[in-house]
């Protein structure tokens, strides 16, 4: 066997789970033992030398983590001592265009993670007479080992997309009736599917997932925002529907919240279904909304909202937009989308959007709704923009949508937006991934956006195996 050596080590925490990369020089062969009180212990064979190399980053859940030989073999154990009950998973990793071969280990801090998919809180009411505030979910893209798409002067699409974040959550946080809450408040890594259930636990209104695109063009520019796409979601429900077992697979944290029996409401295939078409029909109508705001402040790359099938996307009950605010991999943009300024323009746009979203159609329960009864004689100039834009905000924006409403205008969106992104309209050829290829470098290859390839194949991660066939479009 050839031998084998751990360079590196790499610690990624996050509030629910720690990844711990091994860097090695050949592919491992490696096992995890019987787990030991607090003790995991991972194997690796063709290793002689008892060393971890370079460690950086660190994670409350792993308290130490030590080698030593094995008696006779030539093989090393891993022990990691962990403070807290976890499940753990091993399995290695190709070399990607950033590293060589990888040896994971993602460990699930058990309690953490109860918490973290904790069932939805009654929403907070500062009184009868007040109503409750807006919550708005904001996911920044990406985090901790996941660095998203890298600029060509080496900006990472992670830091912009917190930047963004923050600054929209700032905004909202000062604005009376709204309230914002942000999936990842560090650089730690969220899987996509994941995210929504930070906002469903919060009983957010929206959710808005900001990113940074990038394509081998170099010239793509402009600012995107994409919807879930309604074809293929009402698919993977129906499909999802009858396959229990591969429910967390499709849909991330719906799943959970489709197998608590508890939770009658959700096991109706009508209900979800319409739950999901108001869910598509808000995202549509703020994804405009963010469109004509962003258009003031930046290029546009597309005009219409766009459709897809994205992880981060797909929560039926969740009205769910995502923000590409730019192509890092333009120079020009990559240089504007580092500065603070163009960041606070980005982020105003949004909030602006945002803002006359839910004034035109708040929550009928919200303090906004409220408000808006109140003075309804004095705010005659939004209903205005409320009817010239064509949009029908006018419907009751509560969680039980009526058939006529989402109905009709889900005819619109499936319209004008479907075919525009659908595979049927570019032509697809296969490829059948090699040893040493990632994600980023097929991208790079056919000249197809990262986030188009993960689309098309229904990629929950950028991570992808030897052998597996992949569809390509090619324009
Ligand atoms: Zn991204």
């Amino acid at each position: 066997m050839a031998a084998n050596k751990i360079d590196s080590v790499r610690i990624w925490p996050s509030p629910d789970s720690t990844r711990v990369v091994f860097d090695v020089e050949q592919k491992p062969v490696f096992r995890l033992l019987a787990k030991q009180g607090s003790l995991v212990t991972l194997e690796i064979d063709g290793v002689s030398e008892p060393k971890l190399g370079k460690m950086s980053g660190a994670s409350e859940l792993v308290k130490s983590i030590r080698v030593q030989k094995v008696a006779g073999k030539s093989s090393v154990r891993v022990l990691l001592d962990l403070s807290r009950e976890s499940t753990e998973k091993a399995f290695a990793l190709p070399p990607s265009d950033r590293y060589g071969h990888r040896l994971v280990l993602d460990l699930t801090d058990v309690q953490a993670e109860q918490a973290f998919v904790a069932p939805p809180q009654p929403r907070r009411t500062s009184g009868s007479s007040s109503g409750r505030d807006i919550i708005i979910a904001i996911d920044a893209g990406h985090g901790g080992h996941d660095p998203g798409a890298v600029g060509p002067k080496g900006t990472y699409e992670k830091h912009i997309t917190m930047a963004v974040a923050e600054k929209l959550a700032a905004l909202l946080n000062k604005e009376p009736g709204f309230k914002a809450v942000q999936t990842r408040t560090g650089d730690y890594y969220i899987y996509p599917s994941k995210r929504p259930d930070v906002a469903r636990s919060k009983q957010a209104d929206l959710l808005v997932s900001i990113h940074a695109d990038a394509a081998e063009n170099r010239k793509a520019s402009g600012a995107s925002v994409w919807v879930l796409s309604l074809k293929r979601a009402t698919t993977e429900v129906g499909r999802m529907m009858e396959q229990t077992e591969q429910h967390s697979e499709l849909l991330g944290g719906v799943a959970e919240v489709i197998k608590d029996s508890a939770n009658e409401r959700y096991l109706a295939q009508t209900v979800l279904d319409l739950s999901m078409n108001h869910s598509m029909t808000t995202g549509f109508e703020v994804a405009a909304s963010v469109l004509r705001e962003l258009d003031h402040v930046t290029k546009l790359h597309k005009r219409q909202p766009q459709a897809a099938s994205l992880g981060v996307l797909k929560a039926p009950d969740i009205p769910s937009i995502l923000v590409e605010t730019g192509y890092i991999s333009n120079h020009n943009e990559e240089q504007k989308l580092k500065t603070a300024s163009h960041q606070q323009k980005l982020a105003n746009a949004m909030f602006r959007a945002l803002k006359k979203h839910f004034q035109q159609s708040p929550p009928a329960d919200s303090a906004l709704a409220q408000w808006r009864g109140k003075n309804n004689l004095q705010m005659p100039a939004e209903s205005a923009t409320a009817r010239s834009s064509g949009a029908d905000t006018s419907l009751p924006a509560s969680s039980s949508p009526t058939v006529s409403g989402p109905r009709s205008n889900t005819a619109k969106v499936a319209g004008p937006v479907l075919p525009a992104r659908s595979e049927g309209s570019a032509r697809l050829v296969t490829h059948k991934v090699k040893s040493g290829e990632s994600l980023s470098m097929l991208a790079r290859k056919y000249g197809v956006p990262m986030s188009r390839l993960r689309q098309i194949n229904q990629l929950k991660s950028d991570n992808i195996r030897i052998g597996q066939t992949l569809r390509v479009p090619q324009s």
